[in-house]
């Protein structure tokens, strides 16, 4: 069954980068476990396993916890089958923590949390800057405005790499709306790396129910959950 779901997210993802003249090997996928079971996670993991034992140009899937209770909980049990990304808020008590369970963190939104990250950071982490670009008063992530200015500075602090950017779409039905918001990020991405971040490749975009138009806007990482797990318990 999670096969099946992953394979068809594959599919999906190879379809969407061909149609957009990508490789697909250049979109990488992340599992978005929250509130998913050990067990449930570690069944993704053995058919990512299988899948790539058939087909070698696959690379593995990553993981992304979007609590850090939740990180914690389950980071020892996956520790050495998959690579853990934190997808969700951290508040800065809860850096150790985090660092102890993810080896990148792809939810800074201010440089008052990029300071304390990499104060405690043992060694270089990986970091995304996430950026509201629907400017929905629910959504993490610094204003686009600030974006690229925020991401330099991060930069700039020892310890931490900027590997570029993330962001959850519009919520709209109007995929017009949403996938001008992936372009948004794309282009703050470029100017990016045009100031002189080069690191800063990554586009961390594109969910189950919309990860074509993410791809056609040139995620290299999408984060999928329901797609694979199904409706997540609560
Ligand atoms: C839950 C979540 C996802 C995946 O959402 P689905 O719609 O279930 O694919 C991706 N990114 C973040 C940050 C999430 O919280």
């Amino acid at each position: 069954m999670i096969a099946e779901r992953l394979a068809d997210v594959r599919r999906r993802v190879a379809q969407a980068a061909l149609d957009a003249g990508r490789d697909p090997a250049d979109v990488r996928l992340l599992l978005a476990t929250k509130t998913q079971s050990v067990d449930l996670v570690r069944e993704a993991l053995a058919a990512d396993a299988r899948a790539r034992a058939d087909d070698p140009t696959l690379t593995a899937v990553l993981v992304g916890e979007n609590r850090v209770q939740e990180l914690v909980a389950k980071g020892p049990e996956l520790a050495g089958l998959a690579t853990v990304h934190l997808i969700g808020p951290l508040q800065s008590n809860k850096v150790n923590a985090a660092l102890r369970w993810a080896s990148c963190i792809e939810s800074v939104e201010s440089l008052d949390l990029a300071d304390r990250l990499s104060a405690r950071a043992t060694e270089p982490l990986d970091v995304y800057v996430q950026v509201n670009v629907s400017g929905e008063e629910t959504k993490h992530g610094v204003a686009p405005d600030e974006a690229v200015a925020l991401a330099g500075a991060v930069a700039a602090l020892p310890g931490l790499r900027v590997a570029g950017l993330m962001t959850i779409g519009a919520r709209s039905d109007d995929t017009s709306v949403v996938r001008s918001g992936y372009a948004l990020l794309r282009s703050l991405r470029d100017e990016l790396v045009a100031a002189g971040t080069q690191t800063a490749t990554e586009l961390s975009m594109g969910m189950s129910g919309d990860l074509e138009l993410a791809v056609a806007e040139g995620a290299t990482l999408v984060r999928v959950g329901s797609a694979v797990f199904g409706a997540r318990p609560r």
